[in-house]
């Protein structure tokens, strides 16, 4: 089986009917990159720029960040390189980087992280602004922003892209050729105001990691939910598969970046959704592959929308029989 993935690199995830679904893959250091090649993926569809922050001991300096930015897109080509600004705090809390108040969160999923934590210290995010539209001078910088829960927190860090945008405009200094902005959808209530967010955005990231913890209430890293909760519910397919249709009308790409499209099973039931990006760990793009490589999208497609529709049957087990009669 591994050998047949291998001989599979060359090959475009392409369903039986023509439909090319873009690969991309997850990664958040420099020598992350090398598995595009390995991969032969369309580009890197999640990179977690916290990763820097995580592994030094103090703040890292705008130039250094500038320096890991271009190193990425300089390896990765003519291929796209998504930059998600900082998601730290909560969690991944930095020993330079606490609350003014000290405040002991007991839910450090739900509290001072990402972007909240971003336009609060917008020094930060205004270092980092400048750090990556520097980095892709002469290129297209794809940036998205992290646990965006209304609108507002999208237009605010644009905003600040923008002004350092027109501040290196003032200093004569080489621009990107084109911007392209995007917000992740983690956090349930952003679901509810896609008319409003939507005509704002270049892309749409849906990550599924956050999103399930939050649409189930189940912390993501606790063992004992971990198995109660499962992808493939009708509540999360139902959920996807309305974002989905949100795009889709207001023509805007719409991509899943979390830990559910690695899945072999979990991304059919993407596909059928109307999902035409995932980006996944560079171990999954083979099998992934296989399966899109091995699938009719319309017949998928009405698959998927029964099975989501009438829940005659465990969507398991319902998919697992498609993909057999597919010979996946
Ligand atoms: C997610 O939440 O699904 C996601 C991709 O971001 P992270 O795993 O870094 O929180
Ligand atoms: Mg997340």
């Amino acid at each position: 089986r591994r050998a047949a993935f291998v001989a599979m690199r060359d090959l475009p995830p392409v369903t039986k009917d023509g439909t090319r679904i873009e690969l991309m893959v997850n990664a958040g250091l420099r020598d992350d990159v090398a598995a595009l090649e390995a991969t032969n993926a369309d580009g890197i569809g999640l990179f977690r720029t916290e990763f820097q922050f995580l592994v030094s001991a103090t703040l890292p300096q705008r130039e250094k960040q500038q320096r890991l930015y271009r190193d990425v897109m300089e390896a990765a080509g003519d291929r796209p390189v998504i930059f998600r600004t900082v998601d730290i705090g909560g969690d991944k809390a930095l020993p330079y980087l606490r609350n003014d108040d000290e405040i002991e969160e007991e839910n450090p999923a739900m509290g001072w992280r990402a972007m909240r934590l971003a336009l609060e210290r917008d020094g930060l995010l205004k270092a980092q602004a400048r750090a990556l539209l520097e980095a892709a001078a002469g290129r297209t910088l794809h940036v998205m922003f992290p646990m965006i829960s209304e609108p507002w927190e999208f237009d605010a860090a644009h905003a600040i892209f923008e002004q350092q945008r027109q501040l290196l405009v003032e200093r004569r200094k080489m621009l990107p050729t084109a911007i392209r902005y995007g917000a992740m959808l983690e956090v349930p209530a952003l679901a509810e105001v896609l008319d409003i967010l939507l005509p704002k955005l270049d892309f749409l990231s849906i990550g599924t990691n956050d999103l399930t913890q939050f649409l189930f209430a189940a912390d993501r890293a606790h063992p004992k939910l971990a198995e109660r909760y499962d992808w493939l519910s009708l509540a999360i397919l139902r959920f996807i598969q309305r974002i989905v249709r949100a795009c889709e009308g207001a023509s805007v790409p719409v991509g899943v970046c979390g830990e559910m499209g690695g899945r072999t099973l979990e991304a059919m039931a993407l596909v059928g959704l109307g999902v035409k990006r995932l980006s996944i760990t560079p171990a999954s793009v083979g099998p992934v592959k296989a399966m899109i490589r091995s699938v009719d999208l319309p017949g998928l497609r009405d698959h998927v929308t029964a099975m989501v529709r009438d829940m005659t049957a465990d969507p398991r087990a319902s998919l697992l029989a498609f993909a057999e009669a597919s010979g996946i």
